[in-house]
C-alpha cells in the first residue's frame, strides 16, 4: 500500500487537477443518489495519504474515500474540488458546500464554519535533514521554518521564539526547500511528513513525540454555519460508517499498512 501512496504522492508533486464543477449549497442536481442532491467536496489534493492525486488523475485518499462513503450514505452525489488549502474556509457556502482536508478544528476556524464530529487524530512533526542539529522543540528557536499556508503548523511557527517563518502553497514545496538548504526545517501533520520521510528517506529524519510535545489536534469535515440538517445527515453517516467497519477498512487501507 506504502507504495501506491508514495507514487500517488509523486504524482501529486507534478499534478495540479483543477477540476470543473461549482459548489451550490447541497443543489438539486437531478442526479442518481436516493436525495438526488450533489454535495461539492473543496479539498488540497497535496496532503497524503488523506488527499493527493491519483494515478488516474483525480484526488484519491484517506478523506476522499471517506467523504465518497459518507456521500452515498446520505444519499449525496459527491463531487470533489481540489483547490488551495487556504482558500478552503471562505470558499464552503459559495464555491463548495463542505471541505475535507486532513483539516484540524480550530476556534480561529470556528468563527466561520461548522466542523463535523472529529474522524482523525493528528499531531505535528518535524522534518529535519540528516545529520541537522534539532532534536527538540528548544532547537527549533530561531530556525527558518518550512511550513504549509494557513496550516496550524504555520499558527505554531509563527510563536516559535525568533523563526524565519517561509510558508509555502504545498507541504512538498517546503520538503523541497528543506533538501536544497532553504530551510532548517519543516512542520506538518504526522502522518504526511512520514510519506515525505519515506518518498526522501536518503535525506530527511521525521521527528516528533515528547521532544516537542505538539497538542494533539483532531481533524474534522468543515461544514457551512449553522446548517444543523447537513451537519445531522454528515454526522450519523460517519457514526454508521464507524459501526459498520467501514472507517476501519478505510484506515487500514490509507493510513497504516
Ligand atoms: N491539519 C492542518 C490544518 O488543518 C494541515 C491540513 C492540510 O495541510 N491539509 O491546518
Amino acid at each position: 500500500m506504502k507504495k501506491n501512496i508514495l507514487a500517488a504522492a509523486l504524482a501529486a508533486m507534478v499534478t495540479v487537477t483543477a477540476l470543473a464543477g461549482c459548489g451550490s449549497a447541497a443543489s438539486d442536481s437531478g442526479n442518481s443518489g436516493s436525495t438526488g442532491k450533489t454535495l461539492t467536496v473543496g479539498t488540497n489534493a497535496a496532503f497524503p495519504p488523506f488527499e493527493y492525486v491519483g494515478d488516474d488523475g483525480n484526488p484519491d485518499g484517506f478523506d476522499i474515500a471517506l467523504i465518497k462513503a459518507i456521500g452515498e450514505k446520505a444519499g449525496y452525489e459527491v463531487q470533489i474540488q481540489d483547490m488551495e488549502f487556504d482558500s478552503l474556509v471562505s470558499s464552503i457556502g459559495n464555491k463548495i458546500d463542505v471541505a475535507i482536508a486532513g483539516m484540524t478544528v480550530t476556534e480561529e476556524r470556528k468563527n466561520m464554519v461548522d466542523f463535523s464530529e472529529p474522524y482523525y487524530e493528528a499531531v505535528q512533526n518535524v522534518l529535519v535533514a540528516k545529520g541537522s542539529d534539532i532534536a527538540t522543540a528548544a532547537d527549533l528557536e530561531g530556525k527558518k521554518i518550512g511550513v504549509q499556508l494557513g496550516t496550524t503548523g504555520e499558527f505554531i511557527a509563527d510563536e516559535i521564539p525568533g523563526a524565519e517563518v517561509s510558508a509555502y502553497n504545498k507541504a512538498v514545496d517546503a520538503v523541497n526547500d528543506l533538501n536544497n538548504g532553504r530551510v532548517d526545517c519543516v512542520i506538518v501533520d504526522k502522518n504526511p511528513a512520514e510519506v515525505f520521510g519515506a518518498q526522501f528517506s536518503d535525506k530527511v529524519d521525521v521527528l516528533g513525540g515528547e521532544q516537542f510535545d505538539f497538542e494533539p489536534e483532531n481533524y474534522a469535515i468543515a461544514l457551512p454555519k449553522g446548517d444543523t440538517e447537513l451537519a445531522e445527515k454528515i454526522n450519523s453517516a460517519l457514526k454508521e460508517l464507524k459501526a459498520d467497519g467501514t472507517y476501519d477498512s478505510l484506515v487500514s487501507k490509507y493510513i497504516e499498512e
